[in-house]
């Protein structure tokens, strides 16, 4: 899943990934931390929450387990990564039961992911692992649930638990709040590089 380098953007060696935070920051996000790879916590027990399958995503989209591949295969693949540029999106909800408002921030969270992936891709150009908030949510409908192959396997963005990420853990390393109050939902995203 780590993208291979691409022809024509950016050689990294002028990366700064405090200005990507800065960038990112910019584009919406409430808070952005770069951390160590080192210093996250992997749980492979979160493929048994997974599996339970409360989402209904199991099985049905090609970035969520078990198509996402193994466990620890994944949580080896992120710890080729030496650094992580961590962000979150809080969203404002009408009360808790507002179900529509928790997936227009979804869908903002994840059209962000995808901004995040295009800047690091024209600033830095090196291998990075983009993880985001739950499923993928490119299509309104993933092929996976049908059948047939990824349709946009080069944007399709895997979440931080596939690969066994704790995120209550990880938002308390970056200095950020996992929950922010009252009628509000929180997702986090995340890109490993080298
Ligand atoms: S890009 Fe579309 S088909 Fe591929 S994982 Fe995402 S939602 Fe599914």
């Amino acid at each position: 899943m780590v993208g291979e380098r691409m022809p024509g953007r950016g050689d990294g060696t002028a990366f700064d990934p405090e200005a990507l935070k800065e960038d990112i920051l910019g584009l919406g996000a409430k808070a952005a931390a770069v951390i160590s790879v080192n210093s996250i916590s992997f749980d492979t027990a979160f493929r048994d929450m997974c599996a339970s399958n409360v989402c209904g995503n199991y099985g049905k989209n090609h970035m969520c387990p078990p198509n996402v591949g193994e466990i620890d295969d994944l949580i080896r693949e992120a710890k080729t990564c030496s650094r992580a540029l961590v962000y979150q999106t809080v969203g404002l909800l009408e009360d808790s039961y507002d179900f529509e408002g928790m997936m227009e921030a979804g869908k903002l969270h994840n059209d962000l992911v995808q901004k995040v992936r295009d800047l690091f891709d024209k600033t830095c150009g090196k291998k990075a692992l983009h993880l985001g908030a739950g499923g993928c949510r490119i299509c309104p409908v993933c092929a996976g649930k049908t059948g047939e192959p990824c349709r946009f396997p080069d944007r399709a963005i895997p979440s931080l638990e596939a690969y066994g990420i704790n995120v209550s853990e990880l938002a308390a390393q970056c200095g950020m709040r996992y929950i922010n109050g009252e009628n509000t939902v929180t997702y986090f995203g995340a890109v490993l590089f080298r």
